[in-house]
């Protein structure tokens, strides 16, 4: 069994989800921040869920929009999370 404060990156990777939607107990989302923190896989990891779940919301919001504002709206997230080069 793991325990709470030394979580392994498969068990990181396991709560990302859920650590994301802030559905963690305060004792194992800090589990998952420390891990986060000093494991750049991870991390990267993180950022990615984080760009596809602000790209899910964007696209909820967009639910009415057209067809090509809501591709717009994907660019921008994907743009916003710097998947371009900033020069
Ligand atoms: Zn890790």
């Amino acid at each position: 069994m793991n325990t709470p404060n030394s979580i392994d990156c498969s068990a990181a990777a396991e709560q990302l989800y859920a650590y994301l939607d802030g559905e963690l107990t305060p004792e194992v989302e800090a589990a998952v921040r420390t891990h986060l923190e000093s494991c750049a896989p991870c991390f990267q990891l993180l950022g990615f869920e984080e760009s596809y779940l602000a790209f899910l919301r964007a696209r909820a919001q967009a639910r009415h929009a057209p067809e090509h504002l809501k591709k717009r709206i994907f660019e921008q997230v994907l743009f916003d999370r710097g998947a371009a080069d900033p020069e």
